[in-house]
C-alpha cells in the first residue's frame, strides 16, 4: 500500500506514521517526494490495515500498489529518481556518461583512458577489477590492485568510479574504493549479492540478466531497494536471442517501457549490447534519442591489445566523436550530458 501523507507533513509526523506502519507488521519505506511524502507499506496484509492507516490524522489517502515491484514502481514515486555523485548525474534532465575499459589492466592503461574519456565528456570511469569471465582460463581481473588503480584515476581526474562486485564477501572491499557498485548480468539473480549491496548506501548499477524479463529485472532491483538502498540505476545491456550478427540484442524500447514502470534511472550499455565497436556510436545516439538517463561505454587506448572485450571497445577518438553526436541529440531533447 502507498500511504500518502498530508501536504507539509513534518519530520515528526513522518516518523510517527512510519512507526505506526511497522507496528501493524509491515515494512515502512519512506519516500520523500518534491510535493509529498509517501510511505510504501510492504508486507502481508491481513485485515483492516488500510482502514487503520486511513483513520490517522497525518494520512491523506491509502492506495494499493499493483506492481509486484513495490518500491521500484512509478505508482509509489511518480517523479524520477536522480543519482548525483560528484560530476556525474543520471535521471531527470541529466544523462550520465560512464566510460572506460572492460578490465583494469595496468596503471598506464587506466590513467590514460581516464584522462582521455574525461576530456571527451565522461563523468564516470568504468573498469572491471573483478571480472566474470565465461572461461575460467581467461583474465579474471587485477582484484584489489585494480581497485587501487581506479581510486588513483579518480584522484587525478575527479571521475567517479564504477566497478563490478561479484560476491557478497567482496562487497565491503569493493565499496571501500568504488562510488558505484556494478552488479553484472550474470549476477542479476544472485539474491544474496543483491541484498548485500542493498545493505550499503553506495549507488548500484544493476545490469539486466541476458535472459531476464523486465519484471525479473525490476524484482532484482526491488531486492536492493528493500534493504533501504534507494540509489539504484538499471542498465539494459542486451538480451540473448537467435540473432548472431550482434553479440546480444539491444532492445532500446526498454528505455521508455522502464520509464513507464519505474522511477529509477535507465542506463544503456551499447558495448555489450552490440559487441562490435562500429555499432556502438549509432546505438549511443539512438539510446539518447530514446530517452536514456545514462550510457556505459567501453573505451580502450588500444582496443587490439585489450585483455577483454577489445572488439566492442571504442578508441578514445571514436568515443569523443560519439559524445559530440550525443550532445547534439540530447540538446534537441532538452537534456544534458553529465
Ligand atoms: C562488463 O561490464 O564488462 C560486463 C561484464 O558486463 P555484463 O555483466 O553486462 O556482461
Ligand atoms: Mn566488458
Amino acid at each position: 500500500m502507498i500511504v500518502v501523507l498530508k501536504p507539509l507533513a513534518t519530520q515528526e509526523m513522518i516518523e510517527r506514521m512510519a512507526r505506526r506502519v511497522e507496528e501493524l507488521g509491515l515494512k515502512a519505506h519512506v519516500i520523500v517526494g518534491t510535493e509529498r511524502t509517501v510511505i510504501a507499506a510492504i508486507g502481508d496484509k491481513r485485515n483492516g490495515e488500510k482502514e487503520t492507516l486511513e483513520a490517522c490524522a497525518e494520512v491523506d489517502q491509502v492506495l494499493p500498489i499493483l506492481a509486484p515491484y513495490k518500491v521500484a514502481s512509478r505508482e509509489t514515486k511518480p517523479e524520477p529518481t536522480i543519482i548525483e555523485l560528484g560530476l556525474f548525474a543520471a535521471g531527470g534532465p541529466n544523462i550520465g556518461i560512464i566510460a572506460g575499459p572492460c578490465s583494469v589492466e595496468s596503471e598506464e592503461q587506466i590513467m590514460e583512458t581516464a584522462r582521455l574519456v574525461k576530456q571527451a565528456g565522461a563523468t564516470a570511469l568504468r573498469g572491471g577489477a573483478f571480472k566474470p569471465r565465461t572461461s575460467p582460463y581467461a583474465f579474471q581481473g587485477l582484484k584489489e590492485v585494480g581497485l587501487q588503480l581506479l581510486a588513483a584515476a579518480r584522484e587525478e581526474t575527479g571521475l567517479i568510479v564504477v566497478t563490478e562486485v561479484m560476491s557478497p564477501q567482496d562487497v565491503d572491499l569493493v565499496a571501500a574504493y568504488a562510488d558505484v557498485l556494478q552488479i553484472g548480468a550474470r549476477n542479476m539473480q544472485n539474491y544474496n549479492l543483491l541484498q548485500a549491496v542493498g545493505e550499503t548506501r553506495k549507488a548500484v548499477l544493476l545490469k539486466r540478466g541476458m535472459a531476464a524479463t523486465i519484471d525479473e529485472f525490476l524484482l532484482a532491483a526491488e531486492y536492493i531497494l528493500d534493504q533501504g538502498n534507494q540509489n539504484v540505476m538499471l542498465c539494459e545491456r542486451g538480451v540473448r536471442t537467435f540473432e548472431s550478427h550482434t553479440r546480444f540484442t539491444l532492445p532500446l524500447a526498454s528505455v521508455p517501457y522502464l520509464h513507464q514502470k519505474t522511477h529509477l534511472p535507465v542506463i544503456i550499455d551499447p558495448s555489450h549490447g552490440t559487441g562490435h565497436a562500429p555499432l556502438v556510436a549509432p546505438m549511443c545516439t539512438a539510446a539518447v534519442a530514446a530517452g536514456c538517463d545514462g550510457l556505459i561505454i567501453e573505451v580502450h587506448p588500444d582496443p587490439s591489445k585489450a585483455m577483454s572485450d577489445g572488439p566492442q571497445s571504442l578508441t578514445p577518438g571514436a568515443f569523443a566523436d560519439a559524445m559530440a553526436q550525443c550532445r547534439k541529440v540530447a540538446a534537441a531533447l532538452d537534456r544534458q550530458l553529465h
